[in-house]
């Protein structure tokens, strides 16, 4: 394994960002090669943890002989995000700068072709460190980001041209659902990682081998060693059925057995008033149409100071917030229902 540092410099003078990247050289160029990133909202650690509990296997696996596509990993992405602190919060999903999403304004590039991207040494910190991880990146056939939700289930975003091809991965991961989307107009990593791939030769896209998926390690809290550990075998046993590392005392998952839905389907639930919200649901529990999600509280102590929320289909709750106080408009949960929500927000993914 050797380990290199890359530099992103500041916005002002002195100031400038540092991050590490770890690569495992494969011994048969002609395997899949993967790159995984985590904590591109910088403060979601469960994936963090999970490649810190992969690095052994993949150690072993490397002193053995068994390594044979190339691997990139970084596991701490967004350096920028990481030393963000507002009155003492932690505030690593948007730049402060800008104000921009650091999963939102990556390059749609048309071609897999590095040359396309920007140049990276003009723009603000945040876009430069985007054009540097999508240059790391790109021309690997596995391309994993790990994120979390507020509080979630682990499940996959898959662009619909790779499902069910990818459900194989879903298994080896153990993800509890997969939600399929279509077009990105924002820019998300992912979106960036599958783009470029739409409109080539079939002979160069590689749609058998391909792999582009923003990972949804649950919740925001989930950071726990045996989370972790199962996490990375997750990973390992993705890399192996993968054909990117060799492992044959491995067996092979069975077939994906968890929630397939489009994107579409989901209900986010705005919150019609502002309050305190009490939860009658958590993540993984199914509901029916019209069942209780929420009572939110939002005249403590006087009648009428309750609002319920109710579930406008059936389906399966996927997230919910993780504090409870909340304003008006703001999402309550992700509900993945049975067929489209009444609410779709067409487009991008959530992250
Ligand atoms: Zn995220």
């Amino acid at each position: 394994m050797q380990k290199s540092i890359e530099r992103i410099a500041g916005d002002s003078e002195g100031v400038s960002y540092e991050f590490p990247v770890l690569r495992f050289d494969g011994s048969d160029k002609a395997a899949p090669s993967a790159y995984l990133q985590a904590a591109l909202h910088a403060g979601e650690l469960p994936g963090v943890v999970a490649i810190d509990a992969l690095m052994p296997m993949l150690e072993k696996a490397e002193a053995e002989g068994r390594i044979k596509g190339d691997i990139t990993i970084v596991p701490q992405a967004n350096p920028i995000g990481r030393a963000q602190y507002h009155f003492g919060e932690h505030q690593g999903r948007f730049h402060l700068g800008t104000r921009t999403n650091f999963n939102r304004g990556f390059p749609l590039l048309a071609a897999p072709d590095p040359t396309l991207l920007p140049d990276a040494a003009f723009g603000t910190a945040d876009q430069r460190l985007k054009t540097r991880l999508l240059q790391l990146s790109i021309g690997h056939d596995i391309v994993l980001d790990l994120h979390c939700d507020d509080e979630g289930l682990a499940y996959l975003y898959v662009h619909a041209s790779l499902w069910p091809a990818m459900a194989d991965c879903a298994a080896a991961m153990g993800v509890d659902a997969v939600i399929l989307w279509g077009e990105d107009t924002d820019g998300t990593f992912e979106g960036a990682s599958i783009t470029p791939y739409l409109n080539v030769p079939a002979d160069v896209a590689r749609f058998d081998r391909r792999v582009a998926t923003t990972v949804e390690y649950r919740g925001i809290l989930d950071v726990d060693g045996a989370l972790a550990g199962a996490d990375a075998e997750g990973l390992y046993r993705l890399l192996v059925g993968r054909g990117v590392v060799l492992d044959q005392a491995l067996s092979t998952p069975g077939s994906f057995t968890g929630i397939v839905a489009p994107l579409e389907n989901i209900d986010m639930m705005p919150a019609p008033r502002a309050g305190a919200v009490l939860y009658d649901v958590k993540p993984g529990d199914r509901v029916a149409k019209g069942a209780l999600l929420a009572t939110i509280v939002h005249a403590p102590g006087e009648a009428d100071g309750r609002t319920q929320v109710f579930a406008p289909q059936a389906g399966i709750i996927l997230t919910r917030r993780s504090r409870r106080i909340i304003r008006a408009g703001e999402d309550l949960l992700k509900l993945v229902g049975d067929r489209k929500s009444a609410d779709a927000r067409s487009g991008t993914l959530e992250d």
